[in-house]
């Protein structure tokens, strides 16, 4: 299928810079001496997970529903996701005064529908195994005049989410690595703009979870390849598939995609506790569980790690993290 809106630009990220500030937090870049000896390196955290609504979706909802006309923004926007887009869409569309309908599936977990509609959003509950959820959007979109707006793969999306690395950047400077989560690939394609304009020698990794190595494939066969919803703790990233805006964006910027597991996110949901005090949640320990694998590449070298978001219950951490 061919894309009806151009690709975006290192200077829709500067524009969309622009447009998130004084809504979107400029999260913090932590360190930890621990992990630095650990992988004899320099390593910076940016951490989404002090974002607002706790991951860096914000950036990109608030981006692509600040572009709309008055028109689109009157009737509203539309999303479908269980997760932390529903709850970037509604927030966004909360702080630009528009309604924001957001589908989600019967079994979605009580606190992530409670969550949206504390934000403002207005759920549209759907049966997981007898509909089909995009074609609910639409028909909504269709029957509303409602602005359907995806979790990844939308150039003002991926603009948005090229500025958590922007700010990164712009505070440490140049580095030699950078390890971002990976699921449909808005964050990582955002971050190869920002990268390929701010530090063009970084050698950027997009990690997935390990059973769900789609976009792996897909980086080194060279076209997009599907799969079954992956079984992971790694909820954030348990996509199916690149997208056509996405994928010609990591081909052009990205080293490599690197895949963790289940364990070895569990291992860094330990550490940023113990460690450095953060909530993390699996999805959002992705770069730092591969910047551990690669220890004996990163030695003496500036390495970043975006730590994508920190949404999980209590008692889901301690279930986790007590294994
Ligand atoms: C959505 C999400 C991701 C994956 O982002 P994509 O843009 O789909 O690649 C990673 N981490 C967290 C916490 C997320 O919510």
């Amino acid at each position: 299928m061919d894309n009806l809106l151009p690709l975006p630009t290192f200077n829709d990220i500067t524009a969309a810079n622009g447009r998130i500030n004084g809504y979107a937090h400029r999260t913090p870049v932590l360190t930890s001496r621990t992990i630095s000896e650990e992988l004899g390196a320099e390593v910076f955290f940016k951490c989404e997970n002090l974002q607002r609504m706790g991951a860096f979706k914000f950036r990109g909802a608030f981006n692509a529903l600040s572009r709309f006309s008055e028109t689109q923004r009157k009737a509203g926007v539309v999303a479908f996701s269980s997760g932390n887009h529903a709850q970037a869409i509604a927030l966004a569309a909360g702080l630009l005064n528009m309604p924001a309908t957001i589908v989600m599936p019967h079994d979605a977990p009580a606190a992530k529908v409670a969550a949206t509609k504390g934000y403002g959003g207005n759920v549209v509950i759907y049966d997981r195994y007898k509909e089909d959820r995009e074609q609910i959007g639409r028909e909504l979109a269709a029957k509303h005049g409602l602005t359907l707006i995806p979790p990844y793969d939308h150039p003002d999306v991926i603009a948005g989410q090229g500025t958590a690395a922007y700010e990164l950047f712009e505070e440490v400077g140049q580095l030699d690595a950078l390890f971002v989560p990976l699921g449909g690939g808005g964050l990582l394609a955002g971050t190869s703009l920002s990268k390929g304009a701010m530090s063009p020698d970084t050698a950027l990794y997009g990690v997935e979870p390990e059973s769900g190595n789609d976009g792996q494939q897909s980086f080194r066969t060279g076209s997009i390849v599907h799969i079954d919803t992956p079984v992971t703790i790694a909820d954030g990233a348990q996509t199916q598939h690149l997208g056509n805006y996405t994928f010609p964006l990591i081909q052009k910027g990205v080293r490599d995609i690197l895949t963790a597991g289940d364990q070895e996110l569990i291992n860094c949901m330990k550490f940023f506790a113990a460690r450095m005090k953060i909530i993390v949640e699996p999805t959002g320990c992705l770069g730092l569980a591969a910047a551990r694998q690669m220890k004996d590449q990163l030695a003496g070298k500036r390495v970043g790690v975006i730590v994508s978001g920190g949404n999980i219950d209590l008692a889901k951490f301690s279930e986790l993290t007590s294994r």
